[in-house]
C-alpha cells in the first residue's frame, strides 16, 4: 500500500478543535486594530525574491538559510515571504500610499522561513502585524506600543514584559560600529564561529547572541547609547517618558539591536519566560530608511510584528472558556417528501432565527440512526419530521440534554418557537 502522504516538516494545520481559539484571537486582535484607525492590507503570499534581499538584507539569517526561494516557470526568482514588512513596503510605493499620506495599516497571514523546528518555531507561522508610515515618532511608536499591550489585555494575556532600546541614526550607528569592531576584534580570539562572521558582515548582532559567552564578551563593550546625538537621544527620552505617562512598564535592554542600516531609533519586544527560548511574541522598531531603499521617497516608518502560534500556547495555558461552536438543533428527516423538504425549512429557518446553528441530516436512515447522530452532534435538541408531522403540518422537539417531554411545534410557529430557544 502506498504511504500516507503527510504535512511538510514544521508547517501543521489547525484542527477545527483548536479554531475557535485563533478565531478568538483574531477576531481580539482585529477589533482592537479597528478601534486605533488601522487598516487591512493583504499582499500575495509570493513575491520577487530580490525584494526580501534589498529589504531584509543579504547578511541576515533570514536571507542567508531561511527562505523558501524557487524559479518560477519563466525563469523569475520567486520567495514564499519570510515576513511582511517588505511587501507592504513594496505595495504601498507600487500603489502610491506614501504620497503625502499618513498610513496606518496591518495585515494577517502565513509566513515562511525554513528554521529548524521546536516549539513556537515552525516552518509555516502566522503573524499578525501593523505598520504605521509618515510619522517620526515618538508619539506613535508610543501609540504601537499602548495598542500591543491593549492586545495583551483583551487576549487577557498577563506578564509579558516589555523590553526597549534605542539605535539611534545609521549615522550614529556607524560611528559606533568602528568602535564596536575594534573591540570585539581585539578579542577576536574569543569569538564563536557565527559572531566571527557576523565581526565583519553584521557586527551589532553580536550584541543579541544567545550564546553566554558571547553575552559576557560584549557586557563590557562600548554601548551605542553614548554615540546618540541629541535628537536621538530626545527621542528616546520622549519615548519613555510617553510610557510612563501611560503606565506601561518597561525594562530598557541595550542588546536589543537590528543589525540593518534601514532601522533608526526605537526598537521594542515583548517577551515571556513561559515559552523556553522561543520567548518573543512580538517584535517592532522603527525602519526610517526602508522605503526609500526600495525604491520609495523617504518615508519614516514604524512597526511591529506578534507571533501568533506562541500567543495560542499562551492563551491555551489560560484556559478560556471560549464560547463553543455547538450547535442548537439537529433536523431528523425520514421519508421522501421530508427529506426535500426538510432542506428548504432549514434554510429558511436559518434566515429567520439570527444565530441559529441548525444542522440538517443527510443520507436518509431511520429514526433511530438519526438519533443517535443528532445525540452525537452536540445539539441541544433535534428536530424531528416524518410523513406524519408534515400531514399535520407540525414538527417534534425532542430535548438531547435534559429530562423532558417531546413537544410539537407548529411549522408556522417554529421559528418564533426557536427564537426564544437560542
Ligand atoms: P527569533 O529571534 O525568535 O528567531 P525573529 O527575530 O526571527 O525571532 P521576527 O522576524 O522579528 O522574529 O518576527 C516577529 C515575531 O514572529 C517573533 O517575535 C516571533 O513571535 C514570531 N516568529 C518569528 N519566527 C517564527 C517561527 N519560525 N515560528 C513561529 N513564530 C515565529
Ligand atoms: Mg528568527
Amino acid at each position: 500500500m502506498a504511504k500516507n502522504i503527510q504535512a511538510i516538516r514544521g508547517m501543521h494545520d489547525i484542527l477545527p478543535d483548536k479554531s475557535p481559539l485563533w478565531h478568538f484571537l483574531e477576531q481580539q486582535t482585529r477589533s482592537v486594530l479597528d478601534s486605533y484607525g488601522y487598516r487591512e492590507l493583504r499582499t500575495p503570499v509570493v513575491e520577487m525574491t530580490e525584494l526580501f534581499k534589498r529589504s531584509i538584507g543579504e547578511v541576515t539569517d533570514i536571507v542567508e538559510k531561511e527562505m523558501y526561494t524557487f524559479e518560477d516557470r519563466n525563469g523569475d526568482s520567486l520567495t514564499l515571504r519570510p515576513e511582511c514588512t517588505a511587501s507592504c513596503v513594496r505595495a504601498g510605493i507600487e500603489s502610491g500610499l506614501f504620497h503625502n499620506q499618513v498610513q496606518r495599516l496591518w495585515y494577517y497571514g502565513p509566513m515562511f522561513r525554513h528554521e529548524r523546528p521546536q516549539k513556537g518555531r515552525y516552518r509555516q507561522f502566522y503573524q499578525i502585524g501593523a505598520e504605521a508610515y509618515g510619522l517620526t515618532g515618538p508619539d506613535i511608536d508610543i501609540e504601537m506600543i499602548l495598542l500591543t499591550r491593549r492586545i495583551w489585555e483583551c487576549l487577557g494575556l498577563e506578564g509579558l514584559e516589555l523590553q526597549i532600546n534605542t539605535l539611534g541614526t545609521s549615522a550614529e550607528r556607524a560611528v559606533y560600529r568602528e568602535q564596536l569592531v575594534a573591540y570585539l576584534s581585539e578579542r577576536r580570539g574569543q569569538l564563536d564561529e557565527d559572531s566571527l562572521r557576523r565581526l565583519d558582515s553584521n557586527p551589532l548582532r553580536i550584541l543579541d547572541s544567545k550564546n553566554p559567552d558571547m553575552q559576557e564578551l560584549t557586557a563590557g563593550a562600548p554601548s551605542l547609547m553614548d554615540y546618540l546625538g541629541e535628537e536621538s537621544k530626545e527621542h528616546f527620552r520622549s519615548l519613555c517618558a510617553g510610557l510612563e505617562a501611560a503606565g506601561v512598564p518597561y525594562v530598557v535592554n541595550t542588546r536589543l539591536v537590528r543589525g540593518l542600516d534601514y532601522y533608526a531609533r526605537t526598537v521594542f519586544e515583548w517577551v515571556t519566560d513561559r515559552l523556553g527560548a522561543q520567548g518573543t511574541v512580538c517584535a517592532g522598531g522603527r525602519y526610517d530608511g526602508l522605503v526609500e531603499q526600495l525604491g520609495g521617497r523617504a518615508t519614516p516608518a514604524v512597526g511591529f510584528a506578534m507571533g501568533v502560534e506562541r500567543l495560542i500556547v499562551l492563551l491555551e495555558e489560560r484556559e478560556i472558556p471560549l464560547e463553543l461552536q455547538t450547535l442548537d438543533a439537529y433536523l431528523v428527516l425520514v421519508g421522501d417528501t421530508p427529506q426535500r423538504q426538510g432542506m428548504l425549512l432549514a434554510d429558511r429557518l436559518r434566515r429567520e432565527v439570527p444565530g441559529l446553528r441548525l444542522m440538517t441530516h443527510c443520507g436518509g436512515g431511520s429514526f433511530k440512526s438519526q438519533f443517535k447522530k443528532a445525540d452525537r452532534s452536540g445539539a441541544r435538541f433535534a428536530l424531528v419530521l416524518g410523513e406524519d408531522e408534515l400531514a399535520q403540518g407540525i414538527i417534534g422537539v425532542k430535548y438531547l440534554r435534559e429530562e423532558r417531554e417531546q413537544e410539537q411545534v407548529a411549522l408556522d410557529d417554529l421559528a418564533g418557537y426557536l427564537r426564544e430557544k437560542i
